[in-house]
């Protein structure tokens, strides 16, 4: 008990370990340790996660006395709100802080009959996507499962929306999530769990740049969240001067990996089309698009870019989009416009981190 205590808390009295993040097995295990049965470490789980409560003093089912080693030892920490930028449309952003001040962004996008939240996956990102404000930060660090769940704990709690509430997830932050994947798939098992977060799996996306070996291993996963892919262009070459990353894992073997991924009864594979003016928004890019994706059960998300004064890019005229989804729709490829939520927040993923910060400007690509 001594032990537990001396080792358990910082120079300041806090306790060091937050369980945020931690699995029910892992949970019991820390109970057993504590030579509780393996029953409070469930019960642990579904405050932690389904109750959403942080103060263990709160926890009245649990017995006296290990509630308060629990309170010496352990506390449950979400991210801390470091800004709020609430959008005319009801889209929410968020800047959180994390517990070694990295920063990384959140949004909650209230919709008719449920919100969606979009995720980070990682501090910074490694992959240099020349259109996307992240990618001017760098890679800080991966977020582990705590972090990542942490993100919606923190956004529930500060919307107050109840346990209940009907949510969408999307890995569409900051970050690659298949370059962060053991943290991301802990972080989507805990929230799917039906006994804690229950949200469910094909109500969870991940969207990639399209790292080949991350689809294929998670093609091999029981349980998957819905894939997206950032497409984002219609040749190699186009791919290549926007997404350096085209260059280790060209459009040809993401395709092929895409292919063979094996796809649930009704599901279909996303892609992401970030249309840029006068550079992949014309009739034979979206020519070109529907040829790619021939025969693949997918369906197209077209996503005006969304601006901002670090780079040279610029949204396509509104009848460009709507010409763009014509051509796919004809050839039988369903397409959807995604219009950017939160503009007036500087919504576009990285923008809020990169505010105050003296980045270079990207050079316009070339073709
Ligand atoms: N790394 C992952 C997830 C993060 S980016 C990925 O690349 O998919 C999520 C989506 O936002 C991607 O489709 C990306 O192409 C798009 N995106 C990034 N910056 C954007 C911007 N300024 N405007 C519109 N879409 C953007």
């Amino acid at each position: 008990m001594l032990i537990f205590t001396v080792i358990g808390l910082s120079m300041a009295g806090i306790p060091v370990e937050n369980l945020l993040g931690l699995t029910c097995e892992e949970l019991e295990e820390l109970t057993v340790a504590h030579h509780q049965p393996r029953y409070r470490g469930r019960q642990l789980y579904r405050a932690i996660y389904a109750r959403r409560q942080t103060d263990f003093a709160a926890l009245t089912d649990l017995d006296k006395s290990f509630r308060q080693r629990l309170s010496t030892n352990y506390r449950v920490q979400y991210p801390s709100i470091e800004r709020r930028f609430e959008s005319r449309d009801g889209a929410v952003r968020y800047l959180l802080a994390l517990e070694d001040d990295q920063t990384v962004e959140a949004v909650s996008m209230p919709e008719e009959d449920r919100t969606t939240l979009c995720l980070s996956s990682q501090a910074g990102c490694a992959v240099d996507c020349h259109f996307c404000f992240t990618a001017l930060l760098g890679l800080k660090r991966n977020l582990t499962a705590g972090e990542i769940v942490g993100q919606v704990l923190a956004i529930l709690a500060d919307r107050q929306l109840p346990a209940q509430s009907r949510l969408n997830i999307v890995f569409m932050g900051m970050g690659e999530p298949l370059l962060n994947f053991a943290s991301v798939m802990k972080s989507v098992k805990l929230l799917s769990d039906s006994g804690g977060m229950a949200i469910p799996w094909r109500r969870i996306a991940l969207s990639t740049v399209g790292i080949v070996p991350g689809i294929k291993k998670l093609a091999s996963e029981a349980k998957r969240p819905k894939l997206a892919i950032s497409l984002n262009a219609s040749t190699e070459e186009q791919r290549t001067a926007l997404m350096p990353v085209n260059r280790k894992y060209p459009l040809r073997d993401l395709l092929a990996a895409c292919r063979v991924y094996p796809l649930r009864p009704g599901e279909r594979l996303t892609f992401e089309y970030v249309m840029i003016d006068g550079f992949n928004d014309s009739p034979e890019d979206a020519r070109r698009v529907a040829k790619l994706l021939g025969g693949l059960r997918a369906k197209v998300n077209l996503i005006p870019y969304n601006p901002g004064p670090e780079m040279p890019y610029h949204s396509p005229l509104p009848k460009r989009v709507l010409a763009f989804q014509k051509v796919l729709t004809e050839r039988q490829l369903p397409a959807f416009i995604r219009v950017s939520r939160g503009q007036d927040v500087r919504a576009a993923c990285g923008q809020l981190s990169l505010a105050g910060l003296d980045v270079q400007n990207h050079p316009a690509p070339t073709t």
